[in-house]
């Protein structure tokens, strides 16, 4: 029964199509035309900037400031897929392409490696 809801899961369209196209539609209907590719890989590493702040200060060791405390990590990571997905839109990239092409070469790559690292069967200490 599992099985037969997940594979009806993934004869629908396959979700990073979904946001993709939702994406372009985006651009297209309220952002006008997409920003250059390098205007995009600035505003991406502006995004990244602003997980980073996040969990330096959230989940790292230094403090948070009043005005980090309501932001939002979800949010701030949905700001990065949302540039990725212009600069793959843009580029003519298939994401979705891609990434099961990566998924698969991670699962081979990795299939005992990570199994057989003794660093994470232990904690690290905060
Ligand atoms: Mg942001």
């Amino acid at each position: 029964m599992a099985n037969e809801t997940s594979e009806r899961r993934h004869m629908s369209k396959p979700p990073l199509k979904t946001i993709s196209s939702e994406v372009d539609a985006w651009i297209k209907a309220t952002g006008v035309r997409y920003f250059d590719p390098l205007t995009n890989m600035a505003m991406l590493t502006e995004e990244v900037g602003e997980v980073a702040r996040i969990m330096a200060r959230r989940y790292g060791e230094q403090s948070e400031k009043a005005s980090d405390k309501g932001k939002d990590l979800g949010e701030e990571l949905a700001d990065v897929l949302f540039v990725v997905l212009c600069l793959a839109n843009q580029t003519g990239t298939d994401l979705h392409a891609a990434w099961r092409r990566r998924m698969a070469a991670k699962t081979k790559r990795d299939k005992a490696r990570h199994a057989a690292n003794p660093k994470l069967r232990r904690r690290v200490a905060r």
